[in-house]
């Protein structure tokens, strides 16, 4: 683990990120993020300002290559720069942190608004694709014992432009070279193609900044980033599963179930006592009907947790029942518990049980773990390296410690 509290690792040129940072409290009631703004309301405003509609369509385009300073909008006429100058309040997001892991494959970015929170964005790099995973909230109210951002607690929500700007400032430090190339695998692509929702906070706790987001993302106008290639991830808030399948675009669910029977879920996903499984997996089942898109199903796989033949029958169940595809995480250890990631052995056997039940199922690698990638690590690294208390909210993992609750694996169906 890197120590947080060091220079980062490498660092990007943290005025592409911070020119001119506003304060918050500075702006007055008009002031307008840009990337608050979807195309419809970039239209409105330029229609408020009596500028014909290849206007806003200029305007959109640079904010689509993360230019959101008129000054530099050279193709719109000098004095609408200066009044478009007047309006704007970017929620410009300072970079504290970049750290580097994988070669050059993963970067990790600690970005914090005005305000003084923080977030996480990750940009991962493959051969043949860039994906980038966001953050909804700083911090989660979820409380899910094992996750780092669920330790730390909620903070505040994110607004649709503070979400939005995170794939901008990922897809920008791309394009223009920010990440220096000498940091980038050669071949990696020039900019992003794939957009997880998967970094701090629960995005279905944050309807409106997710499909904000999202719209802003689809649009063939602007990002136009194809539905497909993004994912949203969701502890399961059945409410919000039902407003993203009326989204209407094909986005694809993942479900972080973590737990295939209720009382071990409700330990593990304590939302599951408002939510339990059976509701989560008719919501599943009803937003497949209505995308026609496969679900997914993440398993954060704990050692002497969650890894026992029986969860992984159930599991198994689950998944065929749905046509979903399972994908396992091998815990990341998290500053607010002692679990770890299985054995080989125990990983290797949990599988196989799930795949004989005809269910598919990947092992994810686990980026970045040399630069605490794991979800919401690095604010936690960096929140306890500055000397700040971490409230942990690892109760459930004290009474599965304490309980011994697991059944044993002879118990199990075979
Ligand atoms: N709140 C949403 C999205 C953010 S979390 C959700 O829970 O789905 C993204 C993923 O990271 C979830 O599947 C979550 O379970 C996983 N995760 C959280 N903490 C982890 C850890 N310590 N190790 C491995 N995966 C973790
Ligand atoms: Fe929140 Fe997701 Fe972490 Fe649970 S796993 S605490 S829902 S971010």
């Amino acid at each position: 683990m890197s120590d947080p509290t060091a220079p980062a690792t490498e660092s990007l040129d943290a005025d592409a990120v911070d020119a001119d940072a506003v304060d918050a409290d500075a702006l007055d009631a008009d002031a307008l993020d840009p990337y608050a703004l979807d195309r419809d309301g970039i239209a409105a405003l330029l229609d408020e300002l009596g500028e014909p509609a290849y206007r806003a369509r200029q305007l959109h385009a640079w904010l689509v290559r993360g230019v959101d300073d008129p000054s530099e909008m050279t193709d719109l006429p000098q004095a609408l720069r200066q009044r478009l100058q007047a309006r704007f309040a970017p929620t410009r997001p300072e970079l504290v942190a970049h750290t580097v892991a994988d070669d050059g494959h993963t970067h990790k970015l600690l970005l914090r608004f005005p305000d003084g929170e923080a977030i996480e964005t990750v940009l991962m790099l493959y051969p043949d694709r860039a994906t980038v995973c966001i953050s909804t909230q700083a911090g989660c109210a979820m409380g899910c014992p094992f996750c780092a951002t669920g330790q730390a607690g909620f903070r505040r929500q994110l607004t649709a432009g503070e979400v939005v700007r995170q794939v901008v400032v990922a897809d920008a430090a791309l394009r223009s070279g920010v990440i220096g190339a000498e940091h980038l695998p050669s071949g990696a692509p020039s900019r992003v193609t794939n957009v997880v929702f998967m970094g701090m906070g629960e995005p279905l706790a944050n309807l409106p900044a997710t499909l904000a987001t999202v719209r802003w993302l689809n649009d063939p106008a602007g990002f136009n980033l194809s539905a497909r290639h993004i994912t949203v991830s969701t502890v399961g808030l059945v409410p919000g599963i039902t407003k993203l399948a009326e989204l209407g675009l094909p986005v694809t669910l993942a479900v972080s179930l973590h737990a295939a029977t209720d009382d071990l879920r409700d330990d593990l996903v304590p939302v599951n006592r408002q939510h339990p499984l059976a509701e989560v997996e008719q919501a599943m089942a009803a937003y497949r009907r209505t995308t026609n898109r496969r679900v997914s199903i993440e398993w954060c796989l704990i050692g002497d947790v969650n890894d026992d033949r029986l969860q992984a029958d159930r599991l198994g169940a689950i998944a065929r029942r749905l046509r979903a595809h399972i994908n396992v995480i091998p815990m990341n250890p998290t500053p607010g518990v002692r679990w770890q990631e299985p054995t080989a052995a125990a990983t290797r056997d949990f599988i196989d049980t799930v795949e004989r039940r005809g269910a598919t199922v990947t092992l994810r690698d686990t980026r970045g773990r040399d630069a605490d990638a794991a979800c919401g690590q690095l604010l936690a690294s960096y929140t306890l390296g500055a000397g700040s208390r971490l409230p942990a909210a690892v109760g459930a993992a004290e009474r599965i410690d304490a309980a011994g609750t697991l059944p044993p694996i002879a118990q199990a169906p075979s």
